[in-house]
């Protein structure tokens, strides 16, 4: 018989949160998949553990959750155990901001345009690929940037209510270097109606980042990228009060904060 590893007893994220959820390693052990959203997700293997990374949505709903975790033996066996999750409330508060008035009354071809930017958005967003690319930890995209508070915040542009704020804004003049948060491989890169140019990095297992209004862009869509690798230069394209740098981090098309993800550290 195959000892039972231990189920973390106390599982806790705040809404809009990362979640690191590991198990012990142990012999004849051959996978584990958590049921997240609907999907099947699978934890990659490290030295003495069995680890995954997921996203409490911001607009989760606080209190008790449970998912189901499924062990795999070697010897063809196979063994589903309820984990709890308590989701903590957080509290975000709602700032009015005055952007250009073509972004908050739209031109009927600018709708259509973000329309269209949101449909393709989602569609990456959805994809999970099977891998993770990253093994070091998720590093802040601007140097020296430890602002990014406003992740959260619902947002009121000149006067009326529109979606929560779903990233971090980091302090940056136009021109800062933003380099890559992880390894992985772009996935977009070009000028979208609201996010202005802007890139995506999918890193696998369902995460990506995004890297918005940049005033240049200096990678290509197929790149693989590593951590750190310069992406492009901060600016204030698209809907925004000025330069800033807004860093996006999504998984399982979860909205989560990406200081949340930086704490995590290391797999
Ligand atoms: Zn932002």
């Amino acid at each position: 018989m195959i000892g039972l590893p231990l189920l973390l007893a106390g599982l806790i994220a705040g809404q809009g949160q990362a979640l690191e959820i590991a198990y012990p390693s142990e012999p004849g052990l051959t996978g584990v998949t958590v049921q997240w959203s609907g999907r099947s997700v699978p934890f990659v293997q490290t030295d003495d553990h069995w680890a995954t990374t997921v996203g409490v949505d911001l607009d989760s709903r606080a209190g008790a959750h449970a998912v189901d975790v499924t062990f795999r033996y070697a010897d063809g066996h196979m063994r589903v155990e309820r984990q709890p999750v308590e989701v903590r409330s957080e509290k975000y508060p709602t700032t009015e901001l005055t952007v250009e008035d073509r972004y908050v009354e739209l031109s009927a071809e600018d709708q259509a345009r973000a329309n269209r930017e949101g449909e393709e958005t989602n569609a990456i967003y959805e994809k999970m690929t099977p891998e993770r690319y990253w093994t070091a930890s998720f590093q802040v995209p601007v140097e020296g940037a430890n602002d990014g508070r406003n992740f959260g915040h619902r947002r009121v542009f000149n006067g009326q209510p529109r979606a929560p704020h779903s990233g971090a804004d980091l302090r940056a003049k136009s021109g800062t270097p933003v380099h890559a948060a992880n390894r992985g491989r772009v996935v977009l890169a070009k000028d979208l109606f609201y996010s202005g140019n802007a890139v995506f990095i999918d890193h696998g297992m369902g995460l990506y980042t995004s890297y918005l209004h940049l005033s240049e862009i200096k990678v290509n869509v197929g790149d693989w990228v590593e951590r750190g690798q310069l992406l492009g230069l901060s600016g204030a394209t698209g809907r925004v009060t000025g330069p800033h740098l807004h860093w996006g981090v999504r998984i399982l098309d979860a909205r989560v904060d990406p200081f949340s993800l930086v704490r995590i550290g290391a797999p």
